[in-house]
């Protein structure tokens, strides 16, 4: 995923270690942009996933969502880790679908990817 014109914003979260597999390059820690949600790898002195936005689940999870949005940048290249995330976040008490339209109705937030799209795309296959 390109770097944003919001880049200077970009929040650091850490990656724990079950979810680093989905992450560029296994990084321990990953930038996202609050306001079109890019994700980049790379920083230090992470935050909470919820100073970037109290959309996101508590604790691990939340880096979990902040994952979600790194491999929606293409469906069609990261299907089966999509797949693998989501159950892993189901599995671990979160809403996926309902974090994630949450987000896509927030007005304060103008994500890079067609969110919609992911949604009934990601409603399809899984
Ligand atoms: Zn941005």
């Amino acid at each position: 995923m390109q770097p944003c014109d919001h880049d200077v914003t970009a929040l650091p979260v850490a990656v724990p270690n079950q979810f680093r597999k989905y992450t560029p390059e296994q990084a321990g820690v990953v930038r996202q942009c609050p306001i079109c949600f890019r994700v980049a790898s790379g920083g230090s002195d992470p935050v909470s996933p919820q100073v970037i936005t109290d959309h996101y689940p508590s604790g691990e999870a939340g880096s979990g969502v902040v994952l979600l949005f790194y491999l929606l940048d293409s469906i069609a290249s990261n299907r089966s880790e999509i797949q693998q995330l989501v159950s892993e976040l189901e599995h671990a008490g979160v809403d996926v679908f309902s974090t994630l339209s949450r987000i896509n109705r927030d007005p304060d937030i103008n994500p890079a990817i067609d969110l919609d799209r992911r949604i009934r795309h990601l409603e399809q296959f899984l």
